[in-house]
């Protein structure tokens, strides 16, 4: 019974309730104009972080376009689509954000917190941590050795290395440090281009960055981005033409390769982690022959800059030679005799006769020659090269006799080069050399001598003959044979060009 009435009463609360409710809802739907007005629909659609690490902080909101905003009580612009945003600057720890909207009297607010985290600075003396063991850094002209083996002229190199790398220095052997390139990877360099570190100093590493792959004029360039200046290696391969340069304590973090659509000797770039702390940079060439190509660090971004084909070679003309700047170089000169013959005949004066004859030929043909000496006088190395380069030549032959082996017997003709991508021209010189009916000592590769290491352009070496054989050496006494001679490597460049023209087609 007792459950019954109560049962009774809150069926009669009910009842009772009914009315209000029906009334309210009445009420609601006759002021509909009213509720409108009150719709700011105010949302904040960006900087609801709870932890940022950054001190400038974006807030993006919309609301019911034609209010009126604040940010933490300062305004901000709404824009016709309602959006509106502020940059705030937050202070370290929480930050309060209040978002208000105001539009026909009425207002609504949004309020949200923010954390803003300091990232921890660490000090570059911090960085520096204590490294326990030394350094060098490159100087100009530094290049690496496979090995610490040595010949006449010095051991087998890897490349040259730009200036300011820093390496750590594993071993001294004779004139030549050990010096690590990476975990696993180690080289030599002379110690006459380097420098000690304070001890102390960690090696770099750096993440790589975003490249840029452009035509810049008689050339194109990759820059590719670094936080150091790592070492490095080139390596070439010919078929297909690439170019591919391994960056030491390198770290992949390249997700940006800007490449314009104008490059000539480029056809694409491309990248690889070869190992966890070795980064590849891939350049597929588009020609066959090559013209030449640096490396070089600017700033820390490392500059691979890769020669056109020149233009004189895909002009049409009637000289097989026109417009190509040919630099000869006449070996030796001045107090550097080179080989002395049986009867007394120098090398200096012999390579200089057939430089001038080796110049005309070239001339003849339409091409424009620039000597290294033009006189006895002894020029060294590096002011060749630096001429040659001031010149702008396309291609270099430097000519010279040889010495060695059995006096008795003819010896022979030979052409040397050092980068593989250069070994046709020494081929098509030689086969025309051996048109003369002289022994063959060879085609030689991967030579070491100075000259033909640049590969700014491409070189080669021509050994006429032996000073040292009697036989050869009274064919280089003889004037008319050493301009036969010259005319074959000219020849033997025009047959090179042509076939550069006809693989370009
Ligand atoms: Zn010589």
């Amino acid at each position: 019974m007792q459950n019954n009435i109560s049962k009774y009463q809150a069926m009669k609360n009910k009842l009772n309730l009914l009315p209000v409710i029906l009334l309210t809802l009445l009420a609601l739907s006759i002021m509909p104009s009213l509720y409108a007005q009150n719709n700011i629909q105010l949302r904040v659609v960006r900087g609801k972080i709870d932890t940022v690490l950054t001190r400038v902080h974006y807030v993006v909101g919309v609301a019911t376009p034609g209010s009126v905003i604040t940010i933490n009580n300062l305004p901000v612009k709404q824009y016709s689509t309602g959006s509106f945003g502020a940059e705030l600057n937050l202070d370290e720890g929480p930050n309060t954000i209040t978002v208000k909207a105001t539009s026909g009297g009425y207002e609504e607010v949004e309020t949200f917190w923010v954390y803003f985290k300091k990232p921890l600075i660490v000090s570059k003396e911090d960085q520096m941590e204590f490294y326990p063991k030394p350094l060098i850094k490159t100087k100009k002209g530094a290049y690496l050795n496979y090995g610490a083996g040595a010949d006449r002229l010095g051991g087998a190199k890897i490349n040259f290395l730009a200036e300011g790398i820093k390496m750590e220095l594993m071993d001294s052997v004779n004139n030549l440090y050990k010096v690590r390139l990476s975990e696993q990877n180690y080289a030599f360099i002379p110690k006459q281009f380097t420098e000690r570190v304070p001890f102390g100093v960690k090696p770099p590493f750096s993440l790589t960055g975003s490249w840029s792959v452009s035509n810049i004029g008689k050339a194109d360039r990759v820059r590719v981005s670094l936080e150091n200046r790592q070492p490095y290696t080139i390596y070439r391969e010919l078929d297909p033409n690439k170019l591919v340069i391994d960056i030491y304590g390198a770290h992949c973090n390249s997700n940006w390769i800007t490449q314009y659509l104008d490059l000539k000797a480029i056809e694409y770039v491309h990248l690889r982690q070869t190992s966890s702390d070795i980064f590849s940079v891939i350049i597929k060439l588009r020609d066959n022959f090559s013209w030449g190509y640096s490396v070089d660090y600017v700033g820390n971004s490392l500059d691979i800059t890769i020669r056109h084909t020149p233009d004189a070679i895909t002009v049409p003309s009637r000289a097989s030679l026109k417009g190509l700047i040919i630099g000869v170089d006449a070996g030796h000169g001045g107090v550097a005799s080179g080989a002395v013959s049986p009867s007394g005949i120098k090398e200096k004066d012999l390579n200089l006769t057939m430089s001038y004859m080796l110049k005309e030929e070239l001339e003849k043909r339409g091409a424009k020659v620039v000597m290294s000496r033009t006189e006895d006088v002894d020029v060294a190395m590096q002011d060749r090269l630096d001429i040659f380069k001031r010149a702008g030549i396309d291609l270099m032959l430097s000519i010279h006799c040889n010495a060695g082996g059995n006096p008795l017997k003819p010896m022979g003709t030979s052409t040397y080069y050092r980068h593989i991508e250069y070994r046709t021209l020494a081929e098509t010189i030689l086969k025309r050399l051996l048109e003369l009916n002289l022994p063959n000592f060879g085609l030689i590769g991967n030579f070491n001598f100075s000259l033909n290491s640049p590969t700014e352009f491409p070189t080669v070496l021509v050994e006429t003959l032996f000073m040292s054989s009697l036989p050869d050496e009274e064919q280089l006494s003889d004037e008319k044979f050493l301009k036969e001679m010259m005319v074959k490597v000219a020849k033997g460049l025009e047959d090179y060009v042509k076939d550069v023209k006809k693989s370009l087609k």
